[in-house]
């Protein structure tokens, strides 16, 4: 079976796009980032550790995230964040586990990132325990220093929008119809004329194709945009 081509993102530092494992060892290195954290460490905000976190949907890793996490906020704030960008439908529970998959310990969501992280640690966190999202957090690395957000995540790259094409004309597609994923076991992905005259109308029209992980599952619709 051919390999899935990895999907690409770009540092949000240098504009330059790369894989998900290429930005892992290129954020650590990238000089106009080091010029942003220079710049930070002249401002207010208080010097602690600073995380480097490498998330990723635990189904095929086309969807991720690298991260900025300050060492004084909770795994509470990284959850809003994940909720907010990638999997809120309807206020489902949640939790950290240590290491991947569901065997490892909890992890309380009350923890901060300075008590819970260390560079290597991996850890699972579920969204829903019914029709369930499983996200891997990589601790890749941790700096000294003050953040470069006031907020308590900071986004520094997330891979692009999956290209998708339209199962009546292979046009590239934007919309998704839930009836063809659930009930006819189909892609369900349509481009925007596709999705006008589309037959199908059990779970509503078809929903944007936003660049979430959770995308088709339990009603999800996006946006799929960060909070911040
Ligand atoms: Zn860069
Ligand atoms: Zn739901
Ligand atoms: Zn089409
Ligand atoms: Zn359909």
């Amino acid at each position: 079976m051919a390999r899935k081509k990895q999907t690409q993102g770009t540092c949000v530092f240098c504009d330059r796009e790369m894989t998900r494992s290429g930005l892992a060892k290129h954020l650590k290195s990238c000089p106009q980032r080091q010029e942003a954290i220079g710049a930070a460490d002249q401002g207010a905000g208080s010097r602690q550790p600073i995380y480097h976190l490498q998330i990723e949907d635990a189904w095929d890793g086309q969807y991720w995230l690298h991260l900025e996490m300050k060492g004084g906020s909770t795994l509470k704030e990284l959850d809003r964040y994940l909720r907010v960008i990638w999997l809120e439908c309807c206020g489902h529970m949640s939790e950290f586990l240590v290491g991947s998959g569901w065997g490892g310990r909890k992890v309380a969501a009350s923890r901060r990132a300075e008590q819970a992280f260390e560079p290597g640690l991996v850890l699972t966190h579920i969204y829903d325990f019914g029709t369930s999202s499983e996200t891997l957090i990589k601790v890749v690395d941790v700096r000294q220093g003050k953040p470069l957000s006031r907020h308590p995540v900071f986004l520094m790259a997330r891979n692009k929008p999956l290209e998708a094409k339209c199962t009546e004309c292979g046009k590239p597609a934007a919309w998704l119809c839930l009836e063809c994923v659930y009930d006819h076991d189909e892609l369900g992905t349509l481009c925007d004329r596709h999705a006008k005259d589309h037959p199908h109308d059990e779970y509503g029209e078809p929903v944007p194709l936003v660049n979430s992980p959770r995308i088709g599952m339990c009603g999800y619709v996006g946006p799929a945009d960060p909070p911040y």
